[in-house]
């Protein structure tokens, strides 16, 4: 097991963000659920990520990349080794050729604004999607007809071993992944957007909220869709067929407005959350034989 205790002390020497010892992580998920990780370190920048994650390989410490935390399920025994939070890298570039460079913490509703507002489409219809860039490359995040690598001409990550630069053909964005793996961090993106109309792309960012308000507004903490829509289904009405709107354990429940959410209605523990996952899934095997996957991450040990 990676020395915590020596880990921090190297740190402490080099690393120019900030170091957090057995940091609560329902602090950061959307879901507000979650143990403590051994460490918590916010990069602020770049060769700050890189020096962290070399520091961390060498001592043969594990370490998870943490964006918003909109899509994560942390269980309540918290996270051994390290989360490295990316909320500061959050650079935005504007160049020729309707292309755009946008560092992995940068808000995506920041992003697709910014793009709206110089007439670059192609995102859209993502806006209100929460979460940083490189969640939602790490994800696919998509809504509608659009998906967030439609528009990725290449991505910059890092590993143990240094930075690499992937090109479009060499990335496999499909139904909510991209084909990284574990131990590749998502730094910064290459975008390309299509030339859009200003107003019109506006329009659509407020037509979107509106619509998200009036559909997402699930009243509690939550982590969007849990599961993937199984193919040509859709796992709401899946859950929903299955009687299982509304259903709780503990503070977790199905949404009553989204089938597909599940809302923490104010102390549920992740426990409550997987347990309602897993009986979700039964009630919907049974009905239909179809096993539903979860769309969330879920990561940690339990309590
Ligand atoms: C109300 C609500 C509505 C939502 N609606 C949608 C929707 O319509 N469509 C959709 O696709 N999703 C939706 N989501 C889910 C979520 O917002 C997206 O998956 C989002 O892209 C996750 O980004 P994040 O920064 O929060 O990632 P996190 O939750 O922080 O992380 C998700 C995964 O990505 C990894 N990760 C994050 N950043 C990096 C990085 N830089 N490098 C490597 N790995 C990284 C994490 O380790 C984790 O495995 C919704 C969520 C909520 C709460």
């Amino acid at each position: 097991m990676a020395d915590i205790v020596k880990i921090f002390e190297k740190l402490q020497g080099s690393f120019k963000g900030e170091i957090l010892r057995n940091e609560p992580l329902t602090r950061h998920t959307s879901w507000q659920v979650g143990g403590p990780a051994d460490l918590f370190l916010v990069p602020v920048d770049k060769a700050d990520l890189a020096l962290a994650v070399r520091l961390l390989a060498e001592e043969e410490c594990p370490y998870f990349p943490l964006g918003a935390g909109t899509n994560l399920l942390v269980k309540d025994g918290g996270v051994r080794g390290a989360i490295l939070d990316l909320n500061a890298l959050k650079d935005l570039e504007l160049l020729e050729n309707h292309r755009v460079r946008a560092g992995c913490g940068l808000a995506m509703a920041d992003l697709i604004r910014v793009a709206a507002e110089h007439g670059l489409g192609g995102l859209e219809y993502l806006y209100g999607i929460p979460g940083t860039v490189g969640g939602a490359v790490i994800m696919n995040a998509g809504a509608f007809h659009q998906q967030f690598g439609d528009v990725v001409v290449a991505v910059v990550w890092i590993d143990a071993g240094g930075e690499k630069t992937w090109t479009r053909d060499e990335l496999s964005f499909s139904y909510r992944t991209a084909g990284f793996n574990k131990g590749q961090i998502v730094v910064e993106v290459l975008l390309e957007f299509e030339e859009g109309d200003r107003r019109e792309l506006e329009n659509i960012l407020r037509e979107r909220s509106e619509y998200r308000l009036r559909t997402h507004d699930v009243s509690g903490p939550n982590a969007g869709s849990v599961f993937r829509n199984p193919p040509g289904q859709n796992a709401w009405r899946l859950v929903d067929e299955a009687g299982m709107r509304g259903a709780r354990i503990g503070d977790a429940q199905v949404s009553e407005k989204h089938t597909n959410f599940i809302v923490n209605l104010g102390e549920a523990r992740a426990a409550d959350i997987l347990a309602l996952i897993d009986k979700v899934r039964r009630a919907v095997e049974e009905k239909t034989g179809i096993l539903l996957e979860p769309e969330v991450k879920i990561v940690g040990e339990d309590d």
